[in-house]
């Protein structure tokens, strides 16, 4: 299989090119040469696989040979090593809960696959790789779990010093081996700055192999179909076959990738985006025009995306006819209000506790369910993160109802290893020379 770019699609590039390239030199995202759909058999059995088994059918028709069947099998039993149970809540209301992974995040799954991947394409003898990210929070944690202890690679996590909760903290700083953390005095955008910078530097990139492992890498993309397909085989089981997804969206990865599932044969109904003030996506599914703004904060902070990356490629899934998305998607955006009453609601109902990114979800599920009531459609809102990363969010009574995983507990014990730096690059620089 080769991948294009989705600004040329006469630029193609294997896998593997497309793994370590991140992004095409034109800026646009990599995409499918075609879409590959499952097999009859596959469908036919669906109900009958566990995750990593279909983990592996699924990843093995996207790659088509790129990396042969005992090894990817392989891949895949070591990255998907967790849960993403569906949960009942209601007559027709579920909840995927994605944040078994170990930094309590769907991102895991993206982090945990990719990181394999690139270490299976470091064969023996290839210089090692080294993994620059900035973080606001949890795309930091689940690169730095995910790449802990796989050969050849290295990560170093550049954070706003102040600025992420405890719990992501520890997840960034407690894991020595091969990660590295760098608390920054500054900004999340001080952050990426500087790790842009590094990737024009030339001196550096003469002595290092430098890697982003951005959230628009093609290989954190396939994993997150996965659980799309997973949580339809659960709800076959229960003898549901109509089914909505509601995904909390920012960047629009998590809901491209059920698109793109949906695409490989998934028989989906409907999908629903939910966003927070940042509502680009929804506000073009009312008007039809599509109109990137600068992005706004909230409380669902993983969300706050003006500009979502992912579009590009969702917008390539249905470049023959884009009105086919309206069809297909419903959006709705909340509030830091309706959010934090979406929280209180859903605890209220079942004594059970989201984070807020979720909670908007939840909500928007519900609005869909009230204007779509003729219709016999199982609900599946996505929980994207352990409601413990986020504590400050919560009223005194649903925190207390928070069951804290014994993993959170047993960082509590860990020193913290980080590097306090400022904000300037040449310290930065000084810092990545120093310390090969
Ligand atoms: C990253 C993230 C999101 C947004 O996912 P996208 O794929 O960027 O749309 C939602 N919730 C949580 C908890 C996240 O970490």
């Amino acid at each position: 299989m080769n991948f294009y770019s989705t600004n040329n699609t006469a630029h193609q590039v294997e896998f593997k090119d497309a793994v370590f390239n991140s992004m095409p030199q034109d800026k646009g995202l990599y995409m499918p040469e075609h879409i590959p759909q499952l097999p009859y058999s596959f469908f036919n059995n669906l109900d009958q696989y566990t995750l990593p088994e279909i983990a592996f059918h699924v990843a093995k028709a996207m790659l088509d040979g790129a990396i042969p069947d005992e090894d990817l099998k392989a891949i895949v039993h070591d990255a998907i090593n967790f849960l993403a149970p569906v949960v009942k809540l209601e007559e027709q209301v579920y909840v995927l809960e994605l944040f078994h992974g170990p930094s309590l995040a769907f991102k895991d799954f993206g982090a945990r696959f990719m990181s394999r991947i690139m270490s299976w394409f470091l064969e023996d003898g290839e210089k090692q790789l080294d993994v620059l990210v900035a973080t606001s929070g949890d795309t930091g944690g689940a690169v730095a779990l995910g790449f802990l202890g796989v050969p050849n690679t290295r990560v170093t996590i550049l954070y706003p010093k102040g600025k992420v909760s405890d719990i992501q903290e520890q997840q960034l700083t407690t894991n020595g081996q091969n990660i590295r953390a760098l608390e920054i005095d500054g900004t999340f955008d001080d952050c990426q700055a500087l790790v842009k910078q590094a990737f024009t530097d030339k001196e550096l990139n003469e002595k290092f192999r430098l890697t982003s492992a951005n959230s628009i890498n093609i290989a954190r993309l396939i994993p997150q179909t996965f659980y799309y397909f997973n949580a339809y085989a659960q709800l076959l089981r229960q003898g549901k076959s109509k089914v909505v997804f509601s995904v909390p969206s920012g960047n629009f990865g998590n809901i491209g990738a059920g698109l793109l599932a949906w695409k490989m044969g998934l028989p989906v109904e409907h999908f629903i985006a939910a966003t927070n003030a940042n509502d680009t996506v929804p506000a073009f599914l009312k008007t039809g025009v599509y109109e990137p703004k600068p992005s706004v904060q909230t409380i669902s902070n993983a969300m706050d995306v003006g500009n979502p990356s992912n579009w590009a490629r969702i917008a390539d899934m249905f470049k023959d006819d884009l009105s086919a998305v309206g069809k297909l998607i419903d959006g709705y955006s909340y509030n830091d209000e309706e959010t934090q009453q979406a929280i209180q609601e859903v605890f209220d109902e079942y004594n059970y506790v989201v984070c807020p990114h979720t909670a908007i979800a939840w909500k928007a599920l519900k609005a869909w369910q009230v204007q779509n009531t003729s219709e016999d459609v199982t609900g599946v809102f996505l929980s994207t993160a352990h409601p413990c990363k986020f504590p400050d969010v919560f009223t005194d009574e649903v925190a207390a109802a928070i069951k804290v995983p014994a993993s959170v507990k047993e960082l509590e014990g860990k020193e913290k290893q980080a590097v306090a730096l400022g904000k300037d690059f040449e310290g930065f620089k000084e810092f990545l020379l120093e310390n090969n």
